[in-house]
């Protein structure tokens, strides 16, 4: 696929827009898409590409057309729902949903996309805001070796580590245990700063000893501090996703006859901060929800 196709992006949040940017700066030629129309002129404005008022609109004449929405129910939306952009692409278009979904929604969607004559490749991504304004993003594909092929070079314009990690839902599956892994991590250091803060140690020689240690992690790094501070603002994960990802773990490892124990434990904590009005700040709000 080279440059200057056209292509569609639907999804302008804290990662599609940064994503939709660097398809932009690479050099295709990029209708947007999202729930709401003055974020696509805004982007489209600032950034360049067009804003399409529908899925459809944006879909027309693309060669490829890609999601970044919170989770299944929204990729079905963009793509079958009223002005879907399934029944607007061209046959054999590809489509690339980028978002966190179930493995086994990301299968049925695959299926139903080939009916259409679509082709689909799963695409989730791990590293938060800064690696997605960077371009730096880990992306783990599930599809066929040729789709695969097709969609490299629009990975290419938003990622660095790009694994085919096998057929459709096998991208999914591994997205949701290497998150989960992360929850459970982000929850067990929740209760460690909580109970440093409790009895008092200091904040800064806490952390340097904790990043030269066996609880030493990319999460201690990067949400120790604003536990520390008790600030989830900006949301750079929103809770509530991180909530939506253990959930699609659990029910997945179900379906395999596994019970994921500290995987259901991560579930009730990031609930019950969920509930207490921490959905939409950044995961690191799990910290509410410890040592009480
Ligand atoms: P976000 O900030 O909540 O953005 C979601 C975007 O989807 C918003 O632009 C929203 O529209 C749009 N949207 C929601 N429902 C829609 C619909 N029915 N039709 C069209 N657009 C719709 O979420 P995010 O952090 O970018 O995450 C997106 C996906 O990436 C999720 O699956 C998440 O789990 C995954 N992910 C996130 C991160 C991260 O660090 N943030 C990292 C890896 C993976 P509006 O324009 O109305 O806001």
């Amino acid at each position: 696929m080279e440059n200057a196709q056209r292509i569609a992006f639907a999804g302008l949040g804290i990662m599609g827009a940064p994503m939709a940017r660097n398809l932009v700066e690479a050099g295709f030629d990029v209708a947007v898409f999202t729930r709401t129309s003055e974020k696509a002129e805004r982007f489209a404005s600032e950034h360049g590409g067009h804003a399409a008022r529908t899925p459809a609109e944006a879909a027309e004449g693309a060669e490829a057309f890609l999601t970044m929405v919170p989770d299944g129910p929204q990729v079905d939306e963009v793509l079958f729902g009223a002005d879907g952009a399934a029944e607007a692409l061209t046959q054999g278009a590809l489509v690339l949903d980028m978002s966190t979904i179930s493995p086994s929604a990301s299968r049925e969607m695959g299926e139903r996309l080939a009916t259409q004559g679509l082709e689909f490749v799963e695409a989730p991504v791990s590293g938060s805001k800064p690696k997605a304004e960077d371009g730096t993003l880990t992306i783990m594909a599930g599809g066929e070796p040729e789709s695969f092929e097709r969609a490299l070079p629009l990975l290419e314009a938003m990622g660095e580590r790009i694994v085919h990690v096998g057929p459709v839902g096998h991208g999914q599956m591994a997205k949701l245990l290497t998150n989960t892994m992360g929850a459970v991590n982000a929850a067990a250091l929740a209760e460690a700063v909580h109970t440093a803060k409790a009895a008092g140690l200091d904040r800064e020689a806490f952390l340097e000893v904790a990043a030269g240690s066996a609880g030493a992690s990319a999460i201690l790094t990067l949400k120790g501090p604003p536990m520390f501070n008790e600030t989830y603002e900006p949301a750079l994960f929103k809770l509530e996703h991180m909530l939506k990802d253990v959930r699609h773990t659990l029910e997945e490892a179900r379906s395999l006859g596994i019970e994921l124990e500290f995987g259901a434990l991560a579930e009730s904590l990031y609930a019950k901060a969920a509930r207490s009005g921490h959905a939409e700040q950044d995961f690191a709000a799990v910290y509410t929800a410890v040592g009480t």
